[in-house]
């Protein structure tokens, strides 16, 4: 399967496209980050146990580190569950629309990914989602909780429901946005069942994009055998060492967080009488929205200058919370787009 397309920066404009923090680290944060260069061994290969990271994330998050391994990214630790699981003839099942990359990684391990429609209109059907699950005879069960793109959060109870009913099999909740959320983390129910998984990131919330510092989370038990056939030296000591020193400073990314939520209110809110357009609700840094003259849409947003993701195909669209200037200007253009002829 090919790669999805990697919006980066080298696209020029304001990039709305992929999630990211607007703002770089705080001054002080990134002093911290500079005077601790001096103590790396730039020559020596990293700390493979990660011990470091693992305790300053564990301790952050309130879980002891033997339950954490580290990555690139993410989507390190999800390519590298997906491949210690699956192979050809075994099943992904997954939500649409979801992220990308599962099927991705399922696709170069030969695994098949097997999809439920979801939608941001709709409440979530949970018998549904197993019964169909069920029939497939799925041999992995992952999804983005809050999900990429609808912006919508599955309540812990019916995460409870669906680990319970495919526990036969892993169940891999994805918790990328899950700073922004407002329901319960997935995390608590680790010690409970033993085919829970749930990965984290540091690159949205943290605002550490450009670091790739990722964690897989699991039973003790599972964690250790994972940990077994892991690449060594997945993260360099830059990243973990920079990693370490912003987990000592939640203050900042609970203070992002916090923005993020009142912007979101305010987009909302802004465009909740427009007939053209329609934003939904969402527990993450983003905005799902959709309309059915999307051409036009793009075309003003790219006049602007303003990058946001596109779903080619649909009347779907997918706009990062920026800073409060940058949303003002968002807003700008979708008013422009709903008095127009
Ligand atoms: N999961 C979801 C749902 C995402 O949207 C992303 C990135 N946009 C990732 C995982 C991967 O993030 P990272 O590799 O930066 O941790």
């Amino acid at each position: 399967m090919k790669k999805p397309v990697y919006e980066t920066h080298v696209q020029k404009g304001l990039l709305l496209n992929a999630n990211e923090n607007s703002q770089n680290l705080p001054a002080s944060v990134l002093n911290e980050i500079k005077e601790s260069v001096d103590s790396i061994m730039f020559n020596r290969y990293p700390d493979a146990s990660e011990k470091e990271l693992l305790e300053a994330y564990g301790k952050a998050m309130g879980l002891d580190a033997s339950m954490l391994l580290a990555g690139n990214g993410s989507d390190q630790m999800l390519g590298y569950i997906i491949g210690y699981y699956l192979k050809e003839g075994k099943t992904l099942y997954t939500f649409d629309p979801d992220f990308s990359m599962y099927e991705y990684y399922a696709g170069n391990y030969g695994a098949c990914v097997k999809k439920f429609e979801i939608s941001e209109e709709k409440p979530f059907d949970t018998e549904g989602f197993i019964q169909y699950g069920k029939e497939l005879s799925t041999d992995m069960v992952m999804f983005s909780n809050p999900n990429n793109p609808s912006g919508i959060c599955l309540p812990i109870e019916t995460i409870e429901r669906i680990v319970q009913a495919f526990n036969n099999v892993p169940v891999i909740i994805d918790e990328a946005y899950f700073e922004f959320a407002e329901e319960t983390s997935s995390i608590g129910l680790i010690e409970k069942y033993d085919n829970l998984y749930v990965t984290r990131t540091l690159s949205k919330a943290f605002g550490l994009a450009g670091l790739r510092v990722g964690f897989l989370i699991g039973n003790t038990e599972n964690m250790a055998e994972l940990r077994k056939s892991f690449v060594p030296y997945a993260l360099n000591s830059f990243s973990m060492k920079a990693a370490c020193i912003v987990l000592g400073h939640k203050d900042f990314m609970e203070q992002y967080v916090e923005t993020v939520k009142q912007e979101r209110k305010r987009m909302i809110d802004a465009v909740s009488s427009f007939e053209k357009i329609q934003l939904y609700n969402s527990q993450t840094n983003f905005l799902y929205g959709k309309t059915s003259n999307k051409e036009k849409l793009l075309d003003l947003f790219a006049r602007q200058e303003i990058v946001i993701r596109n779903y080619a195909g649909s009347d779907a669209f997918r706009i990062t919370i920026g800073t409060k200037e940058e949303n003002d200007r968002v807003i700008e253009v979708l008013r422009q787009f709903e008095v127009a002829e």
